[in-house]
């Protein structure tokens, strides 16, 4: 495995119970556990972390009972009362790392270039250190080495518009606001535009209300000139399409904060202006024509990167290996497995792919959209046509 983060994980367990010795990969010398905040959890992904004897605590679960639409006076347009299970990057990768023995996890290793002749595949890697193997499956994400030497032609695709992410203490924001937020997941449209903002496990993984986050993502067009201006720093450098959040220009973040007020009901623009460092996403998507190459597979973001509205990538990681892991346990033969695993997920890969752009259609335009169908969207985010919600209250009765 290339790769250790959920995807290299998932790939490695599943294979080891399959009867495969594995060895991940890891170019990051220190802990993984610290990236990202909120993430949505669905019933397959629970079920391979059972799977693999990765233990989800139940109450790592922040459950948000309904979906909202809230109109800018702070009315409610329309609701959803669909449950589902927010958690943690932490909550799901640790216990993924806790599976794997720390002897076949091996970090500071950056893999370089893959050579490969009809039997077996071999990884060079920065330093000249060379590993040998059967497989080589590539779960280094969606600027993957492997792909790019491999599979040159599969690159992410600028969405032509940006996302900023904001956490604030739940403490800090008004008692109103975070009554107003509680257990939904608010949704506003202001024109061209998208703001989700729900509620987050708080430090230490805190999931107790009152010492929980508030997390907002704000989804706004940015065409090819305005997203350079916003991803160049003070200095004047670009930075492409992903910029330290340090790096973003004070002014951007203020222009942004000052924004809400208008657009958002108080309560959600509260959140929004009292965010300290937004982090600011240019939103892309990718889609692989192929999966496997010799005895190379490329799986989870190195293979499909859906945009963040489907809420889909790790559970498409988990699924992509428990494919893998099964298809070969089930034919015994490499090539015939590889074949299985490339059409059933190329298939899954470009249907949540496709569900993204079509939950995100209406954002590539700016203001000048077609207004969208709010209850239509509300009611398709996520993508319960592949990935289904966990319900809250099966959770809480497995945590008693
Ligand atoms: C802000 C944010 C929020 C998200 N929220 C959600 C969510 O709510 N729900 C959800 O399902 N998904 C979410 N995602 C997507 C999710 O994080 C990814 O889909 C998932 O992490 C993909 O896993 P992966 O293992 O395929 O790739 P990654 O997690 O990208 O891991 C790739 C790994 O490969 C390593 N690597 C890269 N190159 C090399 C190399 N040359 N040699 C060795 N190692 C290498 C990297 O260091 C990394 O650890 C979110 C993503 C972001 C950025």
């Amino acid at each position: 495995m290339i790769g250790g983060s959920v995807g290299g994980l998932f790939a490695a367990s599943l294979l080891r119970q399959a009867g495969w010795d594995a060895t991940v990969f890891e170019r990051t010398v220190g802990d993984l556990t610290g990236r990202g905040a909120g993430l949505g959890i669905s019933a397959q992904l629970l079920e391979i972390m059972d799977r693999i004897g990765a233990r989800f605590e139940p109450s790592a679960g922040v459950a948000h009972n309904s979906y909202v639409w809230m109109e800018p006076d702070g009315s409610i347009a329309f609701v959803n009362d669909r449950a589902t299970v927010g958690s943690s990057w932490a909550r799901v990768y640790r216990p993924l790392r806790d599976v794997v023995p720390a002897g076949i996890y091996r970090q500071g290793m950056t893999l370089r270039q893959v050579e490969q002749n009809a039997a077996s595949v071999t990884a060079i890697f920065d330093g000249g250190t060379r590993a040998a193997a059967d497989l080589l499956v590539a779960a280094d994400g969606v600027f993957s080495t492997v792909r790019r030497q491999l599979m040159p032609e599969t690159e992410p695709r600028y969405a032509n518009y940006v996302a900023w992410r904001g956490i604030v203490e739940e403490q800090d924001v008004p008692r109103e606001t975070a009554a107003v937020i509680g257990d939904r997941i608010v949704f506003c449209f202001p024109p061209g535009e998208l703001l989700l903002t729900m509620a987050v496990p708080g430090p230490g993984e805190d999931m107790r209300p009152g010492h929980r986050r508030v997390y907002f993502i704000w989804y706004r067009p940015a065409d090819a000139d305005v997203l350079r201006d916003l991803f160049t720093d003070e200095g004047g450098t670009n930075h492409g399409i992903s910029i330290p959040p340090p790096l973003i220009r004070p002014a951007l973040a203020d222009t942004m904060r000052a924004d809400a007020g208008d657009r958002f009901p108080r309560a959600v623009a509260e959140v929004v202006e009292r965010v300290s460092q937004p982090l600011l996403q240019a939103i892309t998507d990718m889609e692989s024509s192929r999966l496997s190459h010799g005895r190379v597979v490329v799986m989870g973001d190195a293979a499909f990167v859906a945009r963040p509205h489907s809420i889909g990538g790790v559970s498409k990681a988990a699924l992509d290996a428990q494919c893998l892991a099964d298809s070969l346990a089930d034919l015994g033969d490499v090539d015939a497995a590889l074949a299985r695993y490339e059409t059933e997920q190329l298939d899954f890969g470009r249907r949540l792919v496709a569900h993204s752009r079509y939950l995100g259609a209406f954002l590539e335009h700016g203001s000048g959209a077609p207004p969208p169908d709010p209850e239509r969207i509300i009611r398709d985010y996520g993508a319960p046509n592949l990935l289904h919600d966990v319900d809250p209250a099966g959770f809480q009765a497995k945590a008693e």
